[in-house]
């Protein structure tokens, strides 16, 4: 396993200025959001200038897009201005680092149809499709409490929506697949989750099936659950379920969390048995990204 230290926020010996002091660990970070997300407040301008400085050579902007309209990133940046917000930075930066107008969208079967219409019409480089509880989801925060004592399988219409937007064929990347293991946590622990590759299976195999990456999402590891999403297991599953599309994201929401944990994520996926980063579409154009070893 990776000795490469766990770095959580709160933590004492952790410098702020973290995000330039690590080591180049993986080529790109393609999971970050900025004040254009209800969630962030990080000045578009930050994450080119962090990648440049640990010398990465990619890195996609992946603001929140929700379809259900009671979400605040349903309205919050309409896709013109996601554009300009793109076309300025490599105005400022494009000579040193390639930056990628990406998205995260909110998948929930229900908005199949919307989500469909609207990457129909619009133009992403890189579009991720994640799974976040909604309002009205059991797995809030708010009401999680009351899955104390059960096993994961009550997590299991969560994963349910996952197969779904895997077998959609809609996004290149799946975000933190198992992302419901943060609003469970402590009521459902981790381990329940290890114990339960059948909840994982459909959705790897439907990745493999599809051409979709699986994003290691390395926000986990600064999480309370310390565990990056998905949990290795399914990380080293898909690779023998034939899985070769795989890439990295901090899913950073604040400046410090870029980039956080990359060497051991890039641990993980030597030891998983993958040598390249990659999306079906990157791959396709005869992209190659080396993990470094
Ligand atoms: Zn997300
Ligand atoms: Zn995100």
């Amino acid at each position: 396993m990776s000795d490469a230290p766990v770095r959580r926020i709160g933590d004492r010996d952790r410098k702020p200025e973290l995000a330039i002091a690590g080591k180049l660990a993986l080529e790109f970070d393609v999971h970050l959001h900025t004040l254009l997300s209800p969630d962030s407040e990080v000045p578009l301008d930050v994450y080119p200038a962090l990648a440049i400085a640990l010398g990465m050579k990619r890195i996609a902007i992946t603001d929140h897009l929700d379809f259900d309209p009671r979400e605040p990133g349903t309205t919050l940046t309409p896709h013109y201005r996601r554009v300009e917000a793109i076309e300025e930075l490599r105005r400022t930066f494009g000579d040193r680092i390639e930056i990628l107008l990406g998205v995260e969208i909110s998948y929930d079967r229900p908005y199949d149809k919307e989500i469909r219409a609207h990457l129909a019409s619009h133009h992403y480089d890189l579009t991720i499709g994640s799974v976040h509880p909604g309002i009205d989801s059991p797995f809030l925060r708010s009401r999680s409490a009351a899955l104390a004592g059960r096993g994961a399988d009550a997590t299991a219409d969560y994963f349910e929506e996952t197969l779904a937007a895997a077998q959609s064929g809609l996004f290149d990347i799946l975000g933190h697949m198992d992302y419901v293991r943060k609003y469970v946590y402590p009521h459902i622990p981790t381990a329940a989750f290890e114990a339960a590759p059948e909840l994982y299976e459909p959705t790897l195999k439907a990745l493999v099936e599809t051409g979709t990456a699986l994003e290691i999402n390395s926000s986990g590891w600064r999480q309370r659950t310390g565990v990056p999403y998905p949990i290795p297991q399914a990380v080293r599953r898909y690779r023998e379920l034939g899985g070769e599309y795989v890439v990295s994201g901090s899913d950073a929401h604040q400046p410090d969390w870029f980039a956080l944990n990359f060497d051991r994520a890039r641990d993980l996926l030597l030891e998983s048995g993958f040598e390249e980063l990659a999306t079906k579409k990157w791959r396709s154009s005869g992209e190659r990204w080396p993990i470094p070893r």
